[in-house]
């Protein structure tokens, strides 16, 4: 058998991977803070023009800064680009955009869901919503016959400079720059990202859980749940990321049918939305 090498290989191809993309975590760190523009509901109400009420349509500039351009929602801080919108559940965070360095999402809570590991650490949790939709997501799947398993959520700023950091001491700074995701950049700080895997741990964080059985139920469910696969196959250009059929995203219902019908990243949904509403 060669399950030792294979495994080691699986090890190392993962990490790199997680790596790349910013995904996987490890501890905890500490609470605190943050400021709310009060828009993070939008992504669930957002109707498109099918509701009924005026009340509606007069809410429709405030309730929708997904409708906003991505040049609307961003700010130049000491440098670094970075999003004025992070309380949304439609903010879009990449290499280009940054969330602030001291945000901590305002309603970090741990879903009632499988983890694949014991420790009480910060990679449990996610923002109220998102974390309400995983335990409904997960919950459908077990009716189907599918086991889910909550790998990694929630990722602080101090956590991915300290992974970062460690990357520069240990492989130098070269090599951190092309494989790990600088603090402020990794979508794991909205507290809206969480890795999934199936029980088959072989294929966790590996381009292969899209042919799995758990990957292929997600891929075909997730919107459902208000959850799209964030970063798609051939589409790395635009997201700036490999593909990962195990790291999904939370946006809401509305926006994730429509994103995972047409196929879109987040980015791309923007800059559709954009020209869309000009
Ligand atoms: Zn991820």
């Amino acid at each position: 058998m060669n399950k030792n090498r294979t495994s080691s290989l699986a090890i190392v191809a993962a990490l790199s991977v997680a790596l790349l993309s910013g995904c996987e975590p490890p501890s905890l760190s500490g609470l605190l803070s943050s400021e709310s523009n009060g828009a993070a509901e939008n992504g669930q109400s957002a109707g498109e023009g099918t509701q009924p009420t005026t009340v509606e349509q007069k809410n429709e500039e405030t309730a929708r800064p997904q409708r906003e351009s991505l040049a609307e929602t961003i700010k130049d801080v000491d440098g670094v680009p970075t999003v004025t919108n992070e309380t949304d559940l439609s903010v879009v965070v990449n290499k280009q955009r940054a969330l602030p360095a001291d945000y901590i999402p305002p309603d970090l809570v741990e879903p009632n869901v499988p983890f694949p590991f014991d420790e009480k650490v910060e990679k449990r949790l996610l923002r109220a919503e998102a974390a309400q939709a995983l335990e409904e997501l997960f919950a459908k799947a077990k009716t189907e016959g599918i086991e889910l398993y909550a790998v990694s959520g929630y990722r602080s700023y101090k956590t991915q400079r300290s992974l970062y950091e460690t990357y520069v001491r240990t492989q130098g700074a070269e090599h951190a720059a092309a494989y790990s995701a600088v603090p402020g950049k990794s979508e794991h700080q909205t507290g809206l990202a969480m890795d999934v895997s199936g029980y088959d741990a072989s294929t966790r964080l590996e381009e292969s859980f899209s042919e799995t059985p758990e990957g292929i139920w997600l891929a075909a469910n997730c919107a459902d749940f208000g959850f799209v696969i964030r970063y798609l196959k051939g589409k790395e250009d635009t997201t700036g990321y490999a593909y990962e059929p195990w790291h999904l995203r939370y946006v809401g219902k509305e926006m994730a049918k429509e994103i995972m019908a047409d196929g879109l990243t987040l980015e791309d949904y923007f800059s559709q939305a954009a020209i869309a509403h000009k």
